[in-house]
């Protein structure tokens, strides 16, 4: 019949312009108009579900409070236009510093908020995790921006709660976050403030040895030893790892197991990696000429294995030193397995080819597969030094374990160095079940430079 199209039609738009109303409504009681971020509503429902669901899977997140510092001063002396333009800009920039799964929201006026979720079960982790994040996004402001022809300079003061820690009530996280804020701000601005006081107390002490860290290099405050390396057949010098140190103005020597980590998280690995490579290559040639057969092993960090520039810089800096990149041995560990993992296994092909060797650190402490072991190229294992230490045990299941890494060693057709010798019954019996090489402290602690020289004189190569 041929009313009924027309009837038909009818009701379709109408349905359609009903389902376009309601989407506005939700849009406008969900979102932030001038910045098109979930409101202050749709965050505490998403802050709600997800301490619910980290509630249940035992992991704790953060909210991150984010006022910016000075913008009334923009608002009341530029004008409203100028106001909302920083704010846009600031949206953009907070962005930026953050992972597709972390949700950004705006409060109102110049207040932000980050819902971070399910970042570790550790709170001491997860407001590691959290710190970091609110640096970057500090970091992410830094720097002016031009907003109708004024030149603006922002920051931030970041305020962070845990949760679900303390309350299971997203709004008394809001609060929390709120608060810490609040004394960011006193604080002195442009800085970030945990809610719970041992948060911050440990995030202090973090944040103070990261810069002290950032100026060591600066102040020359590091310095490498050479812990001899001995074929365990003649006790004869091989070569030897080099192993960084650190001289505080006020805490003395630390050891690199109180800073590599944070050297890593932080990003700062890759300054002080190139530093230690600079000063090893630069003893190579020195010490080349009267030893030719010298080996110094080095340390490199997944993360500087990963980096882009990685084979330049070291390839660059093995030229600068007229140094055989044979004589240069790297040290990685299975972490370089954790993360792309494609990238780290051309990068150590190609300095492979150019003659660099590698030897794989730590081995069997971490999870790595041999099916993954076998796609690296490298030349020797390093048996850990906690396997060492446990070859005298009553039962034999140490002595076993290390039997059997130097049958994995074998057939993979790996050298093998033991670390951590500490007795002669150790080192006979590792000599004993064929394995070649050997450092620990039987043989000789780390050495500074003079030191490590003078061994060398009395052990021959
Ligand atoms: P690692 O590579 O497993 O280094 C061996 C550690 O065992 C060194 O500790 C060394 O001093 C110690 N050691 C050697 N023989 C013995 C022994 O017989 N007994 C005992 N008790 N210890 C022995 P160190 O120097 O404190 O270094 C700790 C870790 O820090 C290293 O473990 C390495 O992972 C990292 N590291 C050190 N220097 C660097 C570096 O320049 N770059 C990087 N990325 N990491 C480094
Ligand atoms: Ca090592
Ligand atoms: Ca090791």
């Amino acid at each position: 019949m041929p009313g009924e199209p027309v009837l038909i039609r009818g009701s379709v738009t109408d349905i359609s312009e009903r389902q376009r109303y309601q989407r506005e409504i939700e849009r406008l009681a969900f979102s932030d108009e001038l910045t098109g971020l979930p409101n202050r509503r749709l965050m505490l429902d998403r802050l709600q579900h997800a301490m619910d669901r980290e509630q249940r899977e035992n992991t704790l997140g953060a909210l991150l409070f984010i006022d910016l510092d000075h913008f009334k001063t923009v608002n009341d002396s530029l004008g409203h236009l100028v106001g909302d333009g920083l704010l846009r800009e600031v949206t953009t920039r907070l962005a930026s510093g953050l992972r597709a799964e972390d949700t950004l929201a705006r409060m109102g006026g110049d207040e932000f908020v980050v819902l971070l979720e399910g970042l570790d079960s550790n709170p001491q982790l997860a407001a590691e995790a959290a710190a970091i994040t609110a640096e970057k996004l500090l970091k992410s402001l830094v720097g002016t921006c031009w907003i109708d022809g004024h030149e603006l300079s922002i920051s931030a003061s970041i305020g962070i709660a845990l949760h679900p820690f303390g309350s299971q009530v997203a709004a008394d996280v809001l609060k929390q976050a709120d608060t810490a804020m609040y004394r960011a701000k006193q604080g002195g601005r442009n800085a970030l403030h945990f809610f719970a006081p041992e948060m911050q107390a440990a995030i202090d002490q973090r944040l103070q040895m990261q810069s002290e860290l950032r100026q060591a290099v600066q102040r020359n405050q590091l310095y490498l030893v050479f812990q001899p390396q001995l074929a365990l057949a003649t006790e004869r010098i091989a070569g030897a790892e080099v192993l960084l140190r650190w001289v505080h103005p006020e805490r003395g020597e630390v050891m690199p197991g109180d800073f590599i980590l944070l050297a890593e998280e932080t990003g700062l690995i890759e300054e002080l990696g190139a530093w230690v490579l600079e000063q090893a290559c630069a003893a190579l040639a020195r010490w080349l000429p009267q030893w030719p057969q010298l080996v110094l092993a080095v340390n490199l960090s997944p993360r500087e294995l990963r980096q882009r520039g990685c084979v330049a810089r070291i390839s660059e800096c093995l030229q600068r030193h007229q140094v055989p990149a044979t004589a240069l041995e790297l040290e990685i560990t299975e972490g370089v397995l954790l993360e792309d993992v494609e990238q780290c296994i051309s990068n150590m092909q190609e300095l492979k080819v150019l003659g660099v060797r590698f030897a794989i650190d730590d081995f069997g402490t971490g999870y790595s597969s041999l099916t993954y072991l076998k796609r690296l190229p490298l030349d020797r294992l390093k048996i850990d030094r906690s396997f060492t230490w446990d070859m005298d045990g009553e039962d034999g299941s140490g002595l076993m374990l290390v039997q059997t890494i130097l049958v994995i060693a074998r057939n993979l057709g790996l050298e093998c160095v033991a670390e951590g010798i500490e007795t002669q019954w150790q080192l006979d019996s590792l000599r004993e079940h064929g394995c070649s090489l050997g450092q620990g402290y039987h043989f000789s602690r780390p050495l500074r430079e003079a030191d490590f020289q003078a061994w060398m004189q009395q052990h021959q190569l």
